[in-house]
């Protein structure tokens, strides 16, 4: 039985790991979770899993929990509380759920308790990968990718030989706008954007799809994941979404993952890994049914998105967190109606171009650099 401590148990990859776990509860538990207001659709789960620790956003979310709750169950709040989820000393493995660069601190904290982590939230590798990876290597801690591209391309790893791989292919699907041009994106809505062709996801990683910033934040994910130059990363659309990414070694061999677009997939490989088990709620791929597969190059001009990832993960130091910081407050501005789609990777490109690159940040400073970099694009939008 693996015990499991879930942070954005409220989300759409929590949701969905808690429905992999539901499949299994011969090997799974929840031990601990978090979210962050959404009692409603909390109680319920809470009420089913059971776990002995509850963490939400902030105190007041909690005084409206804590009455609904069994007097066993141990609520607290904000970073603390995911804090405290993340290293719950029951736990085998925390699934790292949340959204945004608010995941970071978690993550470290259950690397040093020794959790292995099942990582969902791509915006702590992004914006400070060299420590995550750093601290995990130092604890013998293994980070079990999520994603789907990234699970892809380590399922593609196994028993092969790491030091022959030449490249690395992450499949985009080119989001919600992939057929409109430059041009018509000038317009667009929050429920457009919100509209995506292949997957359902969380909002925030809807619109990343479709400015194609996901890729990008996925490119520096996977150069910290797998330790490859940003050279070796290569990225293509794929419209149909059934090869989750590749891996090309040198003989130019490439070996790739292929199945319906689901992340149940993904996430159930990090639960199990080494082993596979069954996964009833998935379909099977019958390739004569999809009948084709589309391949096509990404145009950095169509997509500056990529190019500016590309470009701030090869300055490195203090860049990508000022990307992600700049991105997520853009996103937030953009889903609350505060600016346009296209405004979204323009103050990116701003937030960017005026910070300095400091070389390697700790802790505190990339901290520092995310709350600045959040006030300045604030200020630009205001
Ligand atoms: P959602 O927006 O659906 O869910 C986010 C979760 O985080 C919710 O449970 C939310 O709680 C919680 N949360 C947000 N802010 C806080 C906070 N301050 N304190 C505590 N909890 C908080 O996001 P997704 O599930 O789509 O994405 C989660 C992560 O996984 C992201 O990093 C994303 O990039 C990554 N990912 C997602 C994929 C997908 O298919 N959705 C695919 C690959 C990666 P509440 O709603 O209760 O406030
Ligand atoms: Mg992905």
């Amino acid at each position: 039985m693996k015990k499991i401590s879930l942070l954005g148990a409220t989300g759409s990859v929590g949701l969905q790991t808690l429905d992999v776990i539901r499949e299994h509860p011969e090997h799974f538990s929840v031990v601990a979770l978090a979210f962050g207001e959404n009692i409603k659709t909390a109680l319920p789960l809470i009420h089913e899993f059971q776990p002995k620790l509850v963490a939400v956003k902030n105190k007041q979310i909690a005084d409206q929990l804590s009455n609904q709750l069994d007097s066993h169950i141990r609520l607290v709040y904000g970073v603390e509380g995911m804090i405290e989820t993340a290293v719950h000393p029951e736990s085998d493995l925390l699934v790292n759920a949340v959204l945004g660069s608010i995941g970071l601190e978690p993550t470290l904290a259950a690397i040093k308790a020794g959790k292995t982590i099942g990582l969902a939230n791509k915006e702590t590798l992004v914006t400070a990968g060299h420590l995550v990876m750093k601290s995990a290597a130092e604890h013998g801690v293994s980070i079990l990718p999520i994603d789907s591209e990234h699970s892809a391309i380590f399922q593609s790893m196994q028993g092969q030989d790491r030091s022959a791989i030449s490249r690395l292919i992450l499949t985009a699907s080119g989001g919600s706008f992939r057929d409109k041009s430059r041009d018509e994106l000038s317009e667009v809505t929050i429920e457009d954007a919100l509209n995506h062709p292949n997957w359902s996801m969380g909002a925030k990683i809807t619109v990343d799809s479709a400015t194609m910033m996901n890729k990008g934040l996925e490119v520096i994910e996977a150069h910290w994941l797998f330790d490859m130059p940003y050279e070796k990363i290569d990225t293509i659309i794929h419209r149909e979404s059934i090869v989750h990414s590749l891996v090309e070694y040198a003989d130019h061999s490439v070996i790739a993952q292929l199945g319906m677009p689901s992340m149940l997939v993904p996430i159930q490989y990090a639960l199990t890994y080494p082993s596979r088990f069954e996964l009833k709620q998935t379909k099977q791929l019958n390739l004569w049914e999809i009948g084709s597969l589309h391949f096509q190059k990404v145009d950095m001009q169509r997509y500056p998105s990529v190019s500016l990832a590309y470009h701030a993960g090869k300055i490195g130091g203090s860049m990508p967190t000022v990307l992600n910081a700049a991105n997520e407050t853009a996103v937030q501005a953009f889903l609350s109606g505060k600016i346009k789609f296209l405004d979204i990777e323009r103050y990116v490109e701003m937030a960017l171009d005026q910070h300095d690159r400091i070389q390697m940040p700790d802790l505190e400073t990339i901290e520092a650099v995310d709350k600045e970099t959040r006030a300045f694009v604030m200020k630009q939008i205001m």
